[in-house]
């Protein structure tokens, strides 16, 4: 997918949450106005609303505010009362700085943007030619693509994986296999190698709330996780590591599949990212670690 691609996706997203939104709404009006006492209610606001505009004094201001006051007052106990909030009759927008129209003063907004990426960020790192049907495993390594596979397939009991062994021996291609899978079943996803999500965690880090929690929440939110060569990252301090432990432990937590590959030993993933980290990234009830070794393939090593 290149970014004109990405960008036509992210709006025609947006567009739907419009859709959602506004569908959404018209139910719930045309549910108020199917009771009586509602819809005289929110005849009656509005009548205030615009006598407020023609409103000369002070006193008939003040007046008329009260009397509507008292009016939505009303309304919200006989909204209650048919299972409706107040708020249900207001529009309500998943993005307010572009209302959902995917453009502020004839820019993309930001939140198109931030949709942009994350599909650049999903598609540009799977390689389309690595998957299961072409791999030419060492027989020696059957068994582990055929977990992978399991897993990339939804049929196993623990969502999460951690694949390691030394370079040269498939991970990233095994990963890739994977991600096709999932392209393949229209699985949400999001595919990243390790130093992509460190400066994402750093980008996280310095960015303003709002932002922040964007990047964030889509970290957290998406199905699965798919970290490519972990431990080949530069660690930035007060970054990395705390970033990593939140995220795994949340996904965790959420019961969200992370998939991760590294280059690591055991041993040696511990010592990089100490006990907290490295217990939730193996944690046994979870996750299938699974060596690839080129002679020999393990499984629960820990
Ligand atoms: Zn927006």
């Amino acid at each position: 997918m290149n970014t004109e691609q990405a960008i036509k996706e992210a709006l025609k997203t947006v567009r739907e949450r419009k859709e959602r939104n506004d569908f959404a709404l018209h139910g719930n009006r045309q549910r108020a106005m199917s009771s009586k006492a509602c819809a005289a209610l929110i005849d009656e606001i509005r009548s205030y609303t615009i006598d407020l505009g023609q409103a000369q004094t002070t006193a008939d201001r003040s007046r008329l505010v009260k009397l509507r006051e008292n009016a939505q007052a009303e309304l919200d106990k006989e909204l209650a009362a048919i299972g409706l909030y107040s708020s249900a009759l207001q529009p309500t927008y998943f993005c307010d700085r572009c209302r959902d129209s995917g453009y502020v003063n004839g820019k993309l907004c930001d939140c198109v943007n931030k949709l942009v990426r994350v599909l650049l960020l999903k598609s540009v790192n799977v390689n389309p030619d690595f998957t299961f049907e072409n791999s030419t495993a060492e027989s020696a390594n059957s068994r582990a693509f055929a977990k992978c596979a399991e897993i990339a397939e939804g049929k196993t009991e623990k969502r999460n994986l951690l694949l390691i062994g030394k370079s040269g021996r498939g991970k990233t291609y095994l990963l890739n296999a994977m991600a096709n899978r999932l392209i393949e079943r229209e699985a949400d996803f999001i595919f990243m190698r390790a130093f992509e999500l460190n400066r994402l965690f750093l980008e996280i880090h310095l960015a303003q709330n709002a932002d922040k929690s964007g990047f964030w929440n889509e970290l957290l939110r998406v199905e699965t996780l798919i970290i490519d060569d972990l431990g080949s990252e530069q660690a930035y301090n007060n970054v990395t590591l705390p970033s990593l432990y939140n995220l795994i432990d949340e996904r965790n937590y959420n019961q969200k599949a992370t998939w991760i590959s590294g280059n690591l030993a055991m041993d040696e993933f511990s010592a990089r990212y100490g006990e907290r980290i490295f217990s939730r990234l193996c944690d046994k009830r979870l996750t299938y670690v699974i060596e690839l070794c080129g002679r020999d393939f393990r499984t629960g090593l820990v």
